[in-house]
């Protein structure tokens, strides 16, 4: 078949976090850019939200891949990058054949999240372009590719003396706010990290959910200060920022208890698909909450101890079951104030919900894009991956959330008490609500047809259709 719209094979790796804005990047790919968009969806057994996800997204040809156990190659307990790295690359021979199988053009763009680099040799065999999407900030997507070429003796005065690494153009990262590979320069996980960013740096280009305004010196230092020019030939389209858009709003209790508060009067307390707590510090977050006198929603989990990503591949278990760890009395003496939602909620609709007017997160990247598109400040509560730098960037360079004080333990309710009442009742919480609505005025121009993400998408879509013409001439010469 001969035509030059290019089609785009996007692999989605486990995890709603991974899942999630790689189908806003195929939704706008095809109904912006005239793309034929493939998703092909890793799954390992969140099956239940994952199609709740997949329900919502008319046109766009998605893959199932069948579910992938790697359980049993590997450690008790392996790190959560080693199992999505070993199920992404047990993945690559069924998006192969289904490829080749597919009734579509044959795809001229593979488009992967950086745990997808397993599928970069089939992508070349197929002659097809690569990308990979940081569905993340400008600064994290510098710092992965700037890895190779980080010199050995700051990584280790980083991990030994708490030095900071320094980025070009880029803000420094601090110790305290590190990524867990840095922590160790000789263990698994930083070689891990390594061998990833060694062939990240080889793609054709990169896309980055993000936009200038929110990273101004990032996305400059990425683009413009050479970055990504000295240490990778990839172009570089900051894409972002491409949040959750709902087509149709769901029925949900919660939403109907939003429609009968007032404006921006609850706190919305979530901790991404993965973020789980001990129960000691459940509790603390209960009493806190209560606490604050204010009204709340907050997504309940059953505790994980030791293990702040716990429920990332299994969101949808669980049910009810978490509502037991609540102290003794708690959903009753708060029942006209606020909601508790075991597992999962519509956190897109309720970020957009007049009623919220703020949210305590993790720091996961989507919810942080969320909460800004919505105009919501934030209490910044991070648990792991890049999420403390995330909150550094937050509270320190955008001044639109408060930030929980890190120390080691428990964070008691006192302190998850003040630092809503901060955001929530204080003068202190109107200036980051000012700024924060600010960063989503910006946000929707980056989006609109003048703005940035869809000149970046545009620019791409040229760059795939040069390479769909040239490939059809070569056949035809
Ligand atoms: N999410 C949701 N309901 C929940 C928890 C999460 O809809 O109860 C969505 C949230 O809106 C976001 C994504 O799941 O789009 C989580 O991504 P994020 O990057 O914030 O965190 P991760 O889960 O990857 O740690």
């Amino acid at each position: 078949m001969v035509t030059s719209k290019p089609h785009a094979a996007l692999i989605a790796s486990p995890g709603m976090g991974h899942l999630i804005p790689m189908v806003e990047l195929g939704k706008r790919l095809l109904t912006h850019h005239s793309f034929h968009v493939t998703i092909f969806v890793v799954t390992t057994d969140s099956a239940i939200t994952t199609s709740h996800i997949l329900q919502q997204t008319s046109n766009l040809n998605i893959v199932l891949v069948p579910p992938i156990d790697v359980s049993h190659k590997l450690p008790p307990n392996p790190p959560l990058a080693a199992r999505i790295l070993l199920t992404m690359l047990d993945s690559i021979p069924f998006v192969h054949s289904s490829i080749l199988s597919t009734k579509l053009p044959p795809p001229s763009a593979l488009i992967v999240d950086m745990f997808g680099f397993a599928a970069f040799p089939m992508a070349r065999d197929l002659g097809m372009l690569i990308y990979v999407y940081f569905a993340t900030s400008a600064w994290f997507s510098a710092v992965t590719v700037y890895v190779p070429a980080m010199d050995k003796k700051m990584i280790e005065s980083h991990a030994e003396n708490h030095e900071p690494l320094v980025i070009p153009g880029c803000e420094a990262v601090w110790f305290d706010d590190t990524l867990e590979p840095f922590l160790s320069p000789i263990g698994e996980m930083y070689q891990g990290y390594l061998t990833a960013a060694k062939e990240i740096v080889t793609a054709d280009g990169i896309l980055m959910n993000t936009w200038q305004d929110l990273e101004p010196a990032a996305t400059k230092a990425v683009r413009e200060d050479g970055i990504l020019g000295r240490f990778t030939k990839a172009e570089v389209y900051s894409v972002g920022p491409l949040v959750r858009t709902v087509e149709k709003k769901p029925e949900a209790a919660v939403l109907s208890w939003l429609d009968g508060q007032p404006a921006e009067s609850v706190v919305y307390v979530s901790f991404g698909s993965g973020g789980t707590m001990s129960e000691v510090q459940m509790r603390e977050v209960a009493l806190g909450l209560e606490l604050s006198q204010q009204r709340f929603v907050w997504v309940v989990r059953p505790p994980c101890e030791g293990d702040a990503s716990g429920s990332f591949f299994e969101v949808s278990n669980g049910g009810d079951v978490a509502l037991n760890y609540l102290p003794e009395g708690f959903v009753k003496r708060t029942e006209a104030v606020g909601v508790v939602v075991p597992m999962w909620a519509p956190q897109a609709e309720i970020l957009g919900h007049p009623a919220t007017g703020g949210f305590v997160t993790h720091c996961g990247w989507n919810s942080v894009l969320e909460s800004v598109l919505n105009g919501v400040p934030m209490v910044a509560w991070p648990l792991y991956a890049e999420q403390k730098m995330n909150a550094f960037m937050l509270s320190e360079e955008l001044g639109v959330a408060v930030r929980v004080a890190e120390e080691g333990g428990v964070v008691r309710r006192e302190q998850v008490a003040e630092l809503v009442r901060r955001v929530m009742v204080d003068e202190e919480g109107f200036g980051m609500r000012k700024k924060v609505k600010e960063l989503k005025v910006s946000g929707e121009k980056a989006l609109s047809k003048v703005g940035s993400s869809h000149h970046w998408l545009c620019q791409m879509s040229k760059d795939c259709e040069a390479h769909v013409q040239g490939s059809e001439a070569k056949v035809s010469s």
